[in-house]
């Protein structure tokens, strides 16, 4: 087969189209792009990704072989070959938090899995190679250390909490600060300090991802978040019963409000799938989230049933392992859709050579 028919400048062209996934910047210009070989009508590439885009690999391959196969003459197949490509956090905010994005996790009400789902998209991420911190904001009703099996008071060294680890990923919550029978009343402005202290004063490192599990209702933390630095976006844990979806509206007006984006709706508890039979019986109706999500114009992220599993690893303080339950995949994708919808945003309104230090 005659090679020669088309070159690496030809691939290179293309390539000035496709957008990386976490600045929304050509690949070319920010410097992505690694090693061409052609051989006949074959080639293969190398592209740099981020540990931030690391969920998104699959994605990524696909997309990019569609757009080159399409527009290189006589190219008929490439292979990507994915390296990694360092580009370090800029501090967010006054408060210098060092993440790539904030993902607020919120629900209309208590009860639908919102805990749940936060700790599992934060597991998802970092299974993916993404560097995750879990922050728990939920300050009335504090569930992640019970789901993470965490407890004790943080060390405190040279002013800086360290954070509890979990499987090497950094957890903070209120639980840890006050003890879990104990009601917590707090007013106002002691809620803005702490959780002001939670980003400020924790030691993070740096992060790809902080996922923050949101007190369900009200507004005054997500104002709080909101003034304190950039959010990237909030995702929406509802079940699928009228009631629910309608707070889940509600939660999703309220981060709107607040200049929150919103990322998308996810169904939790959407049928239970009976283990011995395979049946699967809509306890709470089925479909009521996907059909909100377009009508207040959300992208739907996926929909997870009950699954006695997944209530036994929370209760168990194994919620990290909800990957190896039969809904395991469907987590999965959540957790790519999420990162998905940060890609779009990100392409919408790619970020400066410089991330922005907003403050
Ligand atoms: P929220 O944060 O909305 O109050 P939690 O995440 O604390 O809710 O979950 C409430 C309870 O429901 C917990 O016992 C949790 O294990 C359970 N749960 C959450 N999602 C599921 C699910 N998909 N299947 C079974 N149990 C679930």
């Amino acid at each position: 087969m005659a090679s020669g028919q088309f070159q690496k400048s030809d691939l290179e062209a293309v390539l000035k189209n496709f957008q990386d996934p976490e600045t929304g910047r050509n690949v070319v210009e920010t410097g992505q792009v690694g090693q061409i070989s052609i051989d006949g009508e074959n080639a293969t590439l190398q592209l740099g990704l981020t540990t931030h885009s690391a969920p998104l690999q699959d994605i990524v391959r696909e997309e990019l072989q569609a757009l080159l196969t399409a527009n290189v003459a006589g190219l008929k197949h490439v292979t990507i070959q994915f390296v990694e490509h360092h580009r370090a956090p800029q501090p967010l905010g006054q408060i210098g938090l060092k993440a790539k994005s904030v993902i607020a996790v919120g629900s209309g009400k208590g009860g639908v899995g919102k805990s749940t789902m936060a700790a599992a998209i934060a597991f998802g991420l970092k299974r993916s190679g993404c560097s995750v911190g879990l922050m728990d904001a939920d300050v009335y009703g504090p569930s992640i250390p019970h789901l993470l099996g965490l407890s004790g008071r943080p060390e405190v060294v040279e002013n800086r909490i360290e954070p509890h680890l979990k499987d090497g990923m950094p957890v903070m919550s209120m639980g840890f600060l006050v003890p879990a029978d104990e009601p917590v009343v707090w007013r106002g402005p002691m809620l803005h300090g702490a959780i002001t202290q939670f980003l400020r004063d924790t030691n993070w490192g740096e992060l790809d991802y902080l996922v923050i599990d949101m007190p369900p209702g009200t507004g005054d933390i997500a104002l709080t978040l909101s003034q304190l630095l950039p959010l990237s976006g909030a995702v929406i844990v509802c079940t699928p019963q009228d009631v629910a979806l309608l707070d889940a509206v509600k939660a999703i007006a309220m981060f709107r409000k607040v200049n929150i984006p919103v990322l998308g709706m996810i169904e939790n508890m959407s049928g239970f799938i009976s283990p011995d039979t395979g049946q699967r019986f809509d306890i709470f109706g089925s479909g009521g989230a996907k059909k909100r999500a377009a009508e207040v114009n959300t992208p739907f992220l996926g929909e997870i049933p009950i699954e006695i599993d997944i209530r036994k690893l929370g209760d168990e303080g194994r919620v990290g392992e909800v990957f190896n339950t039969p809904s395991g995949a469907a987590l999965a994708e959540v957790c790519v859709n999420v990162a998905r919808q940060l890609a779009v945003q990100a392409r919408e309104t790619p970020l400066g050579p410089q991330l922005p230090v907003l403050g």
